[in-house]
């Protein structure tokens, strides 16, 4: 057995404990949790950390397949300006894209994730995986706004789904579409039924941009304009007067987990109707990625008003200079400093887990759980504000 003691352990689905005793498995499995007035607490045999003790975290939303393009992207170009230069710039070798991929995933251990929520749209990410001591679910991603290729998207994303099965380990996951304004609804159907059928899990990149709501509600502004360019004929599609996810809801599946990502311009309303339509909606924030491309954050007292089901995630590299929950938690500490730490970690840890489906191992301190074991090193125990993601393993 092993015995930690720190400034404050934080086991996440119960409170915070100052001095706490973390009592594990030497192999790091959680035996206990204890609080200084437990008959059971002595330090005698304790390693005694300064700092906050934290269970590994679970990063909700990434994509590993875009890692070689780290610095390669102007940042606050917004939205429409970002996937112009993310096509321009997508020209890397096999060697280099391998080489960033593995990058990435050494970065996010160094940095406490032990598990992530990872979109595919090709097999680049998969030898990783295959190996990786990070647990990942794999979402195939597909997009096609054009009705008539909808049949195409579905099978290549069959086929590549069956290609991932094939891995030793990591061999989960599941289609999912890419964004409400790319993806036709006879791809969306598809996609739902399967999805429904496997019970398997639902994302899709919500609101990341105004132009994304302009474009559902009047059928003007930039996204017409990249759709034009790109020659994508648009005949199909009639401006609704609603917002690009009160509009694309009815679509989206109703019983299985549902997670929507950015949500940067989702009012209220928009919060709530998905919620009705889907009681386990969970809302996927990116601050780090919403800085870099629009110079945004989403609202996060109309999302906390009628939900915790919240979960952090890094977007890629692409959008981000850091794969690292941490920094994700310190950009939103910084901008609502209301927030109760406690519920800012479990954001970043439990949220994710149930989502994905991995919460029988990771996300908190609970009997039983194998969830990795992390000390948080710049902390302020009296304001509890995190300083910066310094950080250390402990297992
Ligand atoms: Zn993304």
């Amino acid at each position: 057995m092993k015995f930690y003691s720190a400034d404050v352990v934080f086991p996440i689905d119960t409170a915070s404990i100052p001095n706490g005793l973390l009592v594990t498995e030497d192999d790091g499995t959680i035996i206990a949790c204890l609080s200084p007035d437990h008959p059971d607490y002595n330090l005698q045999n304790a390693e005694i950390l300064a700092g906050w003790l934290v269970p590994g975290f679970v990063n909700a939303h990434c994509h590993l397949e875009l890692s070689h393009l780290k610095n390669k992207i102007p940042q606050h170009t917004g939205l429409d300006g970002f996937v112009q230069d993310l096509m321009r710039m997508n020209n890397a070798s096999d060697t280099e894209k391998q080489e960033a991929i593995q990058a990435a995933d050494a970065e996010m251990q160094a940095n406490g994730i032990v598990a992530v929520g990872d979109i595919s749209n090709c097999s680049d990410s998969f030898a990783l995986k295959g190996i990786s001591k990070i647990q990942y679910f794999t979402f195939i991603e597909r997009f096609g706004f054009n009705p008539a290729a909808a049949d195409i998207a579905f099978e290549s994303g069959k086929t590549l789904l069956e290609v991932l099965k094939q891995l030793p380990q990591n061999n989960k996951g599941n289609l999912t579409p890419h964004a409400n304004y790319s993806v036709s609804i006879p791809l969306l159907r598809k996609i739902v039924h399967q999805l429904e059928i496997e019970k398997g899990i639902f994302t899709i990149h919500n609101q990341e941009s105004a132009s994304e709501n302009e474009f559902f509600q009047f059928k003007t502004g930039k996204m017409v304009e990249r759709f034009e360019k790109m020659n994508i004929p648009l005949s199909h599609f009639e401006a609704s007067g609603k917002s690009s996810l009160e509009m694309m809801l009815p679509y989206f599946p109703s019983k299985i987990p549902l997670q929507l990502v950015h949500n940067t311009f989702s009012s209220e309303l928009d919060i709530q109707k998905a919620i009705q339509q889907n009681s386990n909606t969970y809302f996927c924030l990116c601050p780090a990625a919403n800085i870099y491309i629009e110079n945004e954050l989403p609202n996060l007292e109309w999302i906390r008003r009628n939900t915790n089901q919240i979960t952090i995630g890094t977007d890629s590299l692409a959008s981000n200079s850091q794969l690292d929950i941490v920094e994700e938690l310190i950009i939103l500490q910084n901008a609502n400093p209301e927030i109760p730490v406690n519920e800012l970690l479990k954001w970043g840890t439990l949220n994710g887990a149930n989502y994905l489906g991995f919460s029988k191992r990771f996300g908190s301190f609970s009997k039983g759980k194998k969830p990795g074991i992390f000390i948080l090193l710049d902390v302020n125990s009296f304001s509890y504000k995190i300083n910066s993601s310094a950080k250390k393993a402990i297992v």
